[in-house]
């Protein structure tokens, strides 16, 4: 009854935290700009393969595949940790085995999982800690960046040694009755041979606590960290842009003024009633977006794939585009709070500039290799054009070499700095020669 009341608390306390915090988070979706989402179907399809089938981090085969396996095998272990929160709060013991065969299934895949996941994570930490893997530093990867995803790692080993354990005490206080349910476990238990019932017991008891409640810990750390893609990934994967990379979004009423000017005749066509003019082109700041890029801010991993195949950052840029993507998050974070409360915020500051500066934005060749690289489909270019946007549209600060340009689509109809009217000279030149040729 004292443990049942305990473990109650514990998970009042634990998912009430976790609620505040989703709510504080999600608030801010609705200081964004709408994204159409249809094709439900091709979207299902879509996170069965990238998210659930890890096939974007196969790119890099060997660390993608430990990648895929952490994945999968937290999807395995999830199971195990439903039933634990089921026995915890009825004070029963291992209340799904009522499933049968599929339960003790089940348990095997996780049992193994739970051996591979923690050498995997291993392999991970090792990699951050003495590899110092290159994509893994940059700008903005500051030090707290990395002790963050270091222990996240180290809460992923301690759940996994505590489930072992949890595993291996059990078949020791059980012998030959669970080899087959937890066959690591099973192995594992043979060092433990030699100890008193009561003994193994305890220690079945206290894996059963350190593994629950790292479990609540975890929870609620993750979404203070780069580990948020765990609950994020599937859901960004999900609402995947599902235009061919490098098609840009129009923007509506420039599309109309365009067409317009095209055609003369469109231009007594009345505005519809319900049409009103944008209060501001682009983005400049994070309630500008539409809430699909800000939900690609928070399932970004910051694994720096997009940033290691970037032309731009490669030949020496100052652009990242893990660094647009993590610093749209941040300015979300500083500013979303106080839009909430008094719907407007002002501090002098801006995505723009304060957090993305200009040289950057310009850098971007719109290549799509980031967006084609990220493994949760996340697309950079579409925020760093809609930057653009604000830059030439609200404040006319192109580049010079783009002013121009733009000066010459306005009073040429084409880039170059020729009347239209001259523009089919060059047949004269050609009809001339040709008639000489011919003579
Ligand atoms: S689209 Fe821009 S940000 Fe992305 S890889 Fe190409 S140059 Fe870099
Ligand atoms: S945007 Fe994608 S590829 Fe880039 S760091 Fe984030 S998750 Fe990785």
């Amino acid at each position: 009854m004292v443990k049942q009341l305990v473990f109650c608390t514990t998970l009042i306390i634990s998912f009430g935290i976790l609620a505040f915090t989703f709510f504080r988070i999600f608030s801010f979706f609705r200081l964004t700009k709408p994204y159409p989402v249809k094709n439900i179907n091709k979207r299902f399809i879509l996170m069965l393969k990238v998210a659930f089938g890890q096939t974007k981090i196969f790119r890099k085969p060997v660390i993608g595949f430990f990648h895929a396996l952490v994945f999968w095998g937290f999807c395995i272990i999830l199971f195990g940790s439903l039933e634990m929160i089921i026995d915890g709060m009825f004070a029963l013991h291992k209340s799904f085995s009522s499933l049968g065969e599929a339960y003790n299934i089940i348990m095997a895949i996780g049992d193994i999982f739970a051996f591979v996941v923690l050498i995997a994570i291993l392999i991970f930490l090792f990699r951050r800690t003495i590899l110092h893997v290159k994509r893994f530093s940059g700008i903005e990867m500051l030090s707290t960046s990395h002790a963050d995803a270091n222990f996240a790692l180290t809460l992923i080993l301690l759940l996994m040694v505590s489930l072992l354990g949890m595993n291996a005490f059990w078949c020791a206080l059980n012998p030959n009755k669970f080899s087959f349910v937890y066959p690591a476990g099973n192995i594992l238990s043979k060092r433990f041979a030699y100890m008193p019932n009561v003994h193994l017991a305890l220690y079945y008891k206290m894996c059963w606590w350190v593994h629950i409640l790292v479990i609540f810990l975890f929870m609620n750390i993750l979404p203070y960290s780069k580990h948020f893609h765990v609950f994020m990934s599937v859901p960004n994967v999900f609402f995947s842009r599902l235009d061919p990379l490098g098609k840009l979004p129009n923007m509506d009423n420039v599309t109309k003024e365009v067409k317009i000017m095209m055609d003369s005749n469109l231009a007594y066509t009345t505005p519809a009633e319900n049409e009103v003019p944008p209060e501001k082109f682009g983005v400049s700041d994070p309630e500008d977006v539409t809430w699909k890029t800000y939900l690609d801010s928070l399932a970004c991993t910051e694994c720096g794939r997009c940033t290691a195949v970037c032309p731009a950052n490669i030949t020496g840029k100052k652009l990242s585009p893990r660094k647009v993507i993590m610093n749209s998050r941040a300015r979300m974070k500083e500013k979303g709070p106080f839009l909430i409360k008094n719907k407007s915020y002002v501090d002098g500051k801006s995505l723009i500039r304060d957090y993305v500066s200009t040289e950057e934005i310009w850098a971007c060749t719109t290549c799509n290799a980031c967006a084609q690289e990220c493994p949760i489909n996340i697309n950079h270019p579409i925020l760093i054009v809609d930057m653009r946007r604000f830059l030439v549209m609200e404040e006319s600060s192109a580049p010079s070499g783009l002013n121009t340009i733009f000066t010459n689509i306005q009073n040429n109809g084409a880039p170059w700095q020729f009347s239209p009217e001259d523009r089919m000279l060059w047949t004269k030149e050609l009809t001339r020669k040709n008639i000489s040729q011919n003579i």
